[in-house]
């Protein structure tokens, strides 16, 4: 038997959103996958060195993902996704994130796939995977039936989530809100170890980014009707839905991240009745400044619930 084509993953930007969608779509066609192991320093610093030092840190560390897959798999997914309508757009760096990609490591000899999802232009996601499978000589009742399988997957991944935060809602303990990008939230290097020193420091982190993303873009509107990015309309909507079972709200964002700075102010100024920190995470703080922050956020909460 031929061996299968590997289908490498960068553990970073949207694989947070994706990879159950990717993972399932693969797989059913007969894929292996592999994903790049959790971020760690040396991944950071190999990205920023690919990167130009205005790029996010998101980017950065997904440059560094991408590195570590250079040369073990046939080909690096990196798809375009540039919106999901007017006025519920991607940051711009996802659509420039291939071009950009295959044009750092052009002299590396790695294959990159991507395909295009731009409804704006009428480029669906389910005609983007027709792509996908027709690129690798797939019919298109083949690509259709693990794109339906994919996607439920993907839909039992995300109300299992659901299911599991709202438990967390049962407990008597401090909640604190965290308001940001999955692939902040979930990173190795940048967000878990925020969420690690809350569940020690006996506080109930809740993630922002556990939403269905329709609902959650709707309810966003309470907060910003005009908001232009899909993602920020549903942190914002995840604030409204979640803004009275909750104590407080963590703003966690990659340095120097354009979408957050606006969409954070907006949430500074409208929220007034939660204490709101707005932590920015370079990659170059050591964790004892933020752990102090964070230190003093919760002493705030627990002061003002007459707790400490
Ligand atoms: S939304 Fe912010 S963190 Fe995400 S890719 Fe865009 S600039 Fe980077």
């Amino acid at each position: 038997m031929d061996k299968p084509i590997t289908i490498g993953l960068p553990r970073a930007m949207l694989y947070y959103r994706y990879k159950t969608l990717w993972h399932s779509f693969f797989e059913e066609l007969g894929f292996s996958v592999i994903e790049s192991a959790p971020t760690s320093k040396l991944t950071l610093e190999e990205g920023a060195a690919l990167a130009i030092d205005e790029a996010c840190l998101s980017l950065k560390i997904f440059l560094g993902h991408v590195k570590a897959l250079i040369g073990k798999c046939d080909y690096i997914l990196i798809p375009r996704i540039s919106n999901f309508g007017i006025n519920h757009e991607m940051c711009c760096r996802f659509e420039a994130l291939y071009d950009l990609t295959r044009n750092v490591f052009r002299e590396s000899g790695q294959k990159f796939l991507t395909y295009n999802a731009d409804m704006i232009q009428k480029k669906s996601e389910w005609a983007a995977f027709m792509g996908l499978g027709q690129f690798f000589g797939f019919t298109v009742k083949a690509a259709n039936k693990a794109y339906r399988t994919a996607k439920k997957a993907e839909q039992r991944q995300q109300k299992a989530e659901q299911k599991k935060q709202e438990l967390l809602y049962r407990s008597e303990k401090i909640k604190i809100l965290i308001a940001a990008h999955s692939y902040v939230i979930c990173d190795a290097y940048i967000g878990k170890p925020v969420i690690e020193f809350l569940k020690g420091s006996d506080v109930v982190p809740i993630r922002a980014d556990v939403i269905d993303p329709e609902d959650g873009a709707k309810a966003g509107k309470e907060l910003s009707p005009t908001c232009k990015w899909q993602i920020n309309r549903e942190i914002l909507g995840s604030i409204v839905q979640n803004r009275d079972k909750t104590d407080g709200i963590i703003l966690l964002s990659a340095f120097p991240c354009g979408p957050d700075s606006m969409v954070n102010e907006i949430i500074a100024r409208r929220v007034k009745d939660l204490p709101i920190l707005n932590l920015v995470m370079d990659g170059q703080n050591g964790t004892a400044g933020v752990e102090t922050r964070l230190e003093s956020f919760i002493d705030i909460i627990r002061f003002k619930e007459g707790k400490l």
